[in-house]
């Protein structure tokens, strides 16, 4: 893309602000995404989903299977082996008495669930899955993902599957195969068969494993995804493949042609902070240090993270300004990092090259009189007043 363009698109996007609201790869809940597995013809579990207790109960008696599964949703992995502020251990629980269910549900809904993946304080569970268990002879592990490396989608595969999947990448690497897809083509019938070989399917199994893998890269490119991972894609005694959890990220450039699952997206587990500073189109990402940091631009936000822990600092968020910045941006920015308790003291690093050092060092002010500052602050504007330059290219390229 030629530079122009780049500043022209820049201020066309400040120009929406506040409507527009970027995110960051949405991700769903896994009976939503288990929903869209269904409609590509991915071999899922038959389900019901559940907000009471008393539902839950209903749904494991309308299931009318020999044994159920109750799943907390939360918008993060590892919930097998997590913890309930109720004490209830487990985010997923087995049994035949659908009586249970309704008792299960009861110390999951309403309350925190803690997992390796979440916040330490967990996050509230406000659904839940019932759905139809099967016994599982074997877990494995199946991905496709965006990966930059190989410029497009790859496939991940480990025989080794379930609920530990980092230990075994950490301790047997050797255990975790890789198939590069080319966009072009999709994935071949070797491909397929040979990751479901890698996975360990065996005699007829094989094939049916390797249909599941085409019909998950279908779904893929069908959604847009960035990621599809089935952890545990399992093999029951019966002789079937069958997906047993699912993480889908969707691609946020796409959402205008998925609207549908756009639509799905709830935000309600999405961080407060992070998604008033998406209202002001402010890329902020909450960290765990005490450093507030404001600064413009991705690259420039990220080496200021990274000089503050070289120094022995923690960095408290990351804030991207972006370019083409407004006054009234700069405070509400000022507003997010003053109202975060964690922080003790606020660095500004903006480089005048994108932005008028003018506008920042204005809302600056304005912020430090009307919001009493009361942590140290220390600036760091360099750069000039560059708008003219712009507004001059602008009007060229209107005529
Ligand atoms: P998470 O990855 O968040 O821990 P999973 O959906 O993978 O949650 O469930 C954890 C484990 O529970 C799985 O690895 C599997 O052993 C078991 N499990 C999940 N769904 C079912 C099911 N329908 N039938 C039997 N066991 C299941
Ligand atoms: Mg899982």
């Amino acid at each position: 893309m030629h530079w122009d363009s780049v500043i022209i698109l820049m201020l066309d996007l400040s120009s929406l602000y506040p409507q527009s609201f970027p995110r960051r790869w949405l991700n769903l809940q896994e009976y939503q995404s288990k929903k869209l597995m269904q409609e590509s013809g991915v071999a899922v579990q038959r389900f019901y989903v559940a907000d009471t207790p008393s539902e839950a109960l209903e749904a494991a008696k309308r299931l009318n299977a020999k044994e159920i599964v109750l799943k907390a949703q939360i918008l993060a992995g590892g919930r097998g082996k997590g913890v309930f502020d109720s004490g209830l251990k487990g985010g997923v629980h087995l049994t035949k008495d659908p009586a249970v269910v309704g008792e299960l549900a009861n110390k999951m809904l309403g309350f925190n669930l803690t997992t390796k993946q979440t916040p330490k304080d967990g996050v509230k569970v406000k659904t839940v899955m019932v759905a139809e268990a099967l016994d599982i002879s074997r877990e494995t592990y199946f991905a496709i993902l965006m990966d930059r490396s190989c410029n497009g989608p790859v496939m991940v595969g480990s025989p080794q599957g379930g609920m530990d999947i980092e230990e075994v990448a950490a301790n047997t690497p050797e255990l975790i195969f890789k198939e590069v897809i080319d966009i072009f083509e999709g994935v071949q019938d070797d491909q397929a068969l040979r990751m479901a070989a890698n996975l360990g399917f065996k005699g007829p199994l094989q094939r049916q494993a390797a249909d599941q893998i085409k019909r998950l890269y279908d779904l893929f490119l069908k959604v847009d995804a960035t990621q599809v991972e089935v952890n545990p894609l399992g093999e029951t005694p019966e002789g079937q493949v069958v997906c047993f959890d699912a993480k889908i990220n969707f691609d946020d450039n796409a959402e205008f042609r998925q609207k549908s699952v756009f639509a799905m997206d709830d935000m309600t587990e999405s961080d407060p902070t992070e998604m008033e500073a998406a209202k002001w189109d402010l890329k902020y990402i909450g960290l765990d240090g005490n450093i507030a940091c404001f600064v413009n631009g991705a690259g420039l936000a990220m080496a200021t993270c990274d000089i503050i822990d070289l120094h022995g600092g923690k960095p408290a968020n990351f804030l991207d300004l972006g370019g083409g910045v407004k006054e009234r941006q700069v405070y509400e920015a000022f507003k997010l990092l003053t109202a975060d308790p964690k922080v003790e003291a606020i660095l500004v690093n903006i480089f005048g090259g994108i932005v008028n050092c003018a506008i920042i060092a204005n809302g600056i002010t304005k912020a430090c009189r009307e919001l009493e500052l009361k942590v140290p602050l220390v600036v760091r504007l360099e750069g000039t007043e560059r708008r003219s330059i712009y507004s001059h290219k602008i009007t060229n390229y209107t005529h």
